[in-house]
């Protein structure tokens, strides 16, 4: 059988999608889901991104 780490399962990158080993993924808690991001900077992205989304939804 496979003697390997068993442990390698990927996720997508929730801003540029790329595949990236879950044990790698930085990730956040959205409201309702959790969020994963191949680094930080994909991470800052998403941060920036929902923070604008947050003020929308103030100005309305
Ligand atoms: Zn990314």
């Amino acid at each position: 059988m496979n003697d390997k780490d068993n442990n390698d399962e990927t996720i997508k990158c929730d801003v540029c999608l790329k595949e990236v080993p879950l044990s790698e993924a930085k990730n956040a808690e959205a409201s309702d889901y959790v969020a994963h991001f191949c680094g930080l900077d994909c991470y800052d992205k998403w941060l920036k991104k929902s923070e604008d989304e947050d003020k929308e939804d103030t100005i309305n």
